[in-house]
């Protein structure tokens, strides 16, 4: 971020629906108490299982449309025929506290994200294959075969924006997939501009000049 003192890292994770991102996501901050993760608006109906708060904010159309109007939002997006947004006051307030924050949205709000914050790191997570990543839609059994047919071509509209992204990390073991995702975290966390901030009176300490403003 480009205000003074040290900010947080926003990271912006798309994927195609069943490339397993959102468990994936759930582990990396389970892993690292420094992330924090933004739960969007959308006015797609609960999935049961879903906590209203949890795994989103859901909200009608007539709400979300004024939310739009009163530029809540940071990012939106019609994904699927349902509207999804990302909190514009929340993830500045937390970047503005220096904590990292990870965004899950789609390709179309990555780009929006990407023009607004720059600085961002954007990574994309594919399945293995396109028969896992099929196994996986049907797999789930909350959705019907119509259902299933669109998120597949969907998924496939998803994946050909890959190539915009910062990184890509496939996830055949799920394991080394959290671990790169980690990785990418953390090689974040180390970049000279973050680490020179952080490590300013060090810095000068080593140098052997005298720091005023430390
Ligand atoms: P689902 O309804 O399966 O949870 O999510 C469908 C798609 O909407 C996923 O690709 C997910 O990443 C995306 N999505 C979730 N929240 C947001 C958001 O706030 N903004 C945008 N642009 N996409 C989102």
């Amino acid at each position: 971020m480009s205000q003074a003192g040290e900010t947080g890292t926003l990271f912006v994770i798309s994927a195609p629906s069943g490339a397993g991102k959102t468990s994936l996501v759930a582990e990396m901050v389970h892993e690292d108490q420094k992330l924090g993760v933004s739960v969007s608006h959308t006015t797609r109906p609960m999935r049961e299982g879903e906590k209203d708060g949890i795994n989103y904010h859901f909200v009608s159309r007539d709400e979300f449309e004024a939310m739009i109007g009163r530029g809540d939002f940071l990012e939106h997006a019609d994904v699927f025929g349902n509207y999804y947004g990302t909190s514009q006051v929340w993830v500045r307030e937390m970047l503005a506290t220096g904590r990292d924050v990870i965004l899950e949205i789609d390709w179309q709000g990555a780009s929006q994200v990407r023009r607004l914050i720059p600085e961002c790191v954007s990574i994309f997570i594919v399945p293995p294959s396109a028969e896992s990543l099929r196994d996986r839609l049907v797999g789930r059994g909350t959705d019907t075969p119509e259902v299933v047919n669109r998120r597949l071509s969907e998924a496939r509209d998803e994946c050909r924006h890959a190539g915009e992204f910062d990184y890509l990390v496939v996830n055949d073991d799920f394991k080394e997939a959290r671990a790169d995702l980690l990785a990418i975290v953390r090689s974040q966390r180390l970049q000279i501009g973050a680490q020179l901030s952080r490590h300013r009176r060090l810095l000068s300490q080593l140098c052997g000049e005298s720091d005023s403003t430390a």
